[in-house]
């Protein structure tokens, strides 16, 4: 998140203590929640759609903004905040609406992790009054009731798709490879139709067990997404062309 002053100098490790308690009685309760850059992964965008029980498209289109750079194959998603007030269109009196299913940095708030996996405060504490309260907690133990060991799974998968991407200046002008990554990382209705309404499945080599797991959990789509990605921009020997599908004269 953007739009406090961030402390990141310093560099808390997962067993130390951490004094902050937010909560609905603050005066500053969901303030945190207005004028931020929240940048969204496939993991939070995944959580969030089947939150809000819409399609992924319905979702892109309503709530995040899209901003793609020149050159850049993935772009960046970024959360939509009210035109008018500012607010994350998610707010509601009672707190975050999505509260189960809120992306990584807004379970991270007040922290954000550095590249070493230490910790700093990316709040500004005399705005956030939770660094005000009495409660201690280990920074280890507040992650795992924040749920963010998930998200870190995924997220990190999810790293092995974009790093590479960093690391290579890979001269890519096709539109279409553009739109399958997009669709395949952030539509993930759109891929499951891709995949089992199209030729998809009599072209490659999906065992049965992964066909199922792809069917039943959003989850394991996901993964096999990144996969698929890494598999056609990459090159990367994840899947497998059925001999019968290969071209006859070769
Ligand atoms: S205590 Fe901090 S994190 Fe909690 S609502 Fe207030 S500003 Fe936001
Ligand atoms: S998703 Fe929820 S926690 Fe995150 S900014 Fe919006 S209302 Fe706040």
């Amino acid at each position: 998140m953007k739009g406090y002053n961030k402390d990141m100098s310093i560099r808390m490790e997962p067993d130390d203590q951490l004094q902050f308690n937010c909560g609905r009685g603050l005066p500053c309760f969901t303030q945190c929640c207005q004028d931020v850059t929240i940048v969204l992964t496939p993991y939070d965008v995944m959580r969030m759609k089947n939150a809000l029980r819409i399609p992924a498209e319905e979702f892109i289109d309503k709530y995040t903004i899209v901003i793609q750079k020149k050159r850049r194959l993935i772009p960046m998603v970024v959360l939509k905040m009210d035109e008018e007030t500012k607010k994350c269109q998610f707010v509601s009196e009672k707190g975050c609406a999505i509260y189960d299913d809120r992306p990584w940095p807004c379970r991270m708030y007040p922290l954000d992790m550095h590249d070493d996996g230490t910790f700093g405060i990316i709040a500004d504490k005399s705005l956030c009054q939770g660094f005000k309260q009495d409660q201690k907690i280990v920074i280890s133990e507040w992650l795992l009731e924040q749920g963010i060991a998930i998200y870190d799974e995924m997220n990190h998968l999810f790293t092995q798709v974009t790093a590479p991407l960093q690391a290579q200046d890979l001269d890519i002008d096709n539109p279409k490879i553009f739109q399958m990554t997009f669709m395949a990382l952030y539509n993930l209705d759109k891929f499951r139709e891709f995949v089992f309404k199209s030729t998809f499945l009599k072209r490659f080599e999906v065992d049965d067990i992964t066909i199922e797991k792809i069917k039943r959990r959003d989850i394991e789509l996901l993964k096999f997404a990144f996969d698929w990605v890494k598999f056609g921009v990459f090159g990367q020997k994840l899947f497998f062309v059925k001999p019968e599908a290969m071209p006859k004269d070769k």
